[in-house]
């Protein structure tokens, strides 16, 4: 099928979606954005306030961080591919559950699937323990994988994988700024 058809049919999927119950007090869903043949794909926790508000991934405070990042290497927005592992906002952006997850990352595995990038970063915990799992990556702490690229074997070809910390860890902690931006070279080196 026409890559073009299957994205709509994805996304009117998850625009009707109400597999778990975060449906309710959602204003909008956020699919994610950026180019569908990207080579680099981001993914992130879930919507916060202003995702909700505006169904695009990473617009508030943790967003400004992520586009000094993307900057800091000379990427643009447009060049890659955004995206959470849940779809919809959790209540006062608590953590995700782990049954939210289950019922919503098949959307994430179809984003991965159409998109084939060769460079998944994960940003924070959740993303990295899926992003992990699903791959066969052994998963230790984050304050020891951060950074490190991870070259994984697939049907599809290579993926490397970058664990990042989460944007919004940087948002009033200059040092965290100062790791994430030095991590995001291992980007670079992967591309
Ligand atoms: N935090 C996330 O994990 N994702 C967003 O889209 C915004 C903030
Ligand atoms: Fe559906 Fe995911 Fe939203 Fe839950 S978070 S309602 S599974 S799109």
């Amino acid at each position: 099928m026409d890559k073009d058809i299957e994205w709509k049919e994805l996304e009117n999927k998850i625009k009707n979606c109400k597999k778990c119950s975060l449906w309710k007090n959602r204003n909008n869903p956020v699919v994610g954005e950026g180019r569908k043949n990207a080579h680099i794909m981001f993914i992130g926790e879930a919507p916060g306030y202003w995702e909700d508000i505006k169904g695009r991934p990473f617009v508030g405070k943790a967003g400004k961080v992520l586009d000094e990042l993307l900057d800091s290497i000379n990427l643009k927005r447009e060049e890659v591919y955004i995206t959470n592992i849940l779809k919809c906002r959790p209540p006062n952006n608590r953590n995700p559950l782990q049954e939210e997850i289950d019922f919503c990352t098949p959307y994430l595995d179809r984003q991965i699937e159409l998109i084939n990038p060769e460079i998944i970063a994960t940003l924070g915990n959740f993303a990295l323990a899926y992003i992990s799992h699903k791959f066969g990556l052994e998963k230790k702490n984050i304050g020891i994988m951060h950074g490190k690229m991870f070259k994984i074997k697939t049907l599809f070809g290579n993926i490397c994988i970058v664990p990042l910390y989460h944007p919004a860890a940087a948002v009033y902690n200059p040092q965290m700024k100062d790791i994430l931006l030095e991590d995001m070279k291992s980007i670079k080196d992967c591309l």
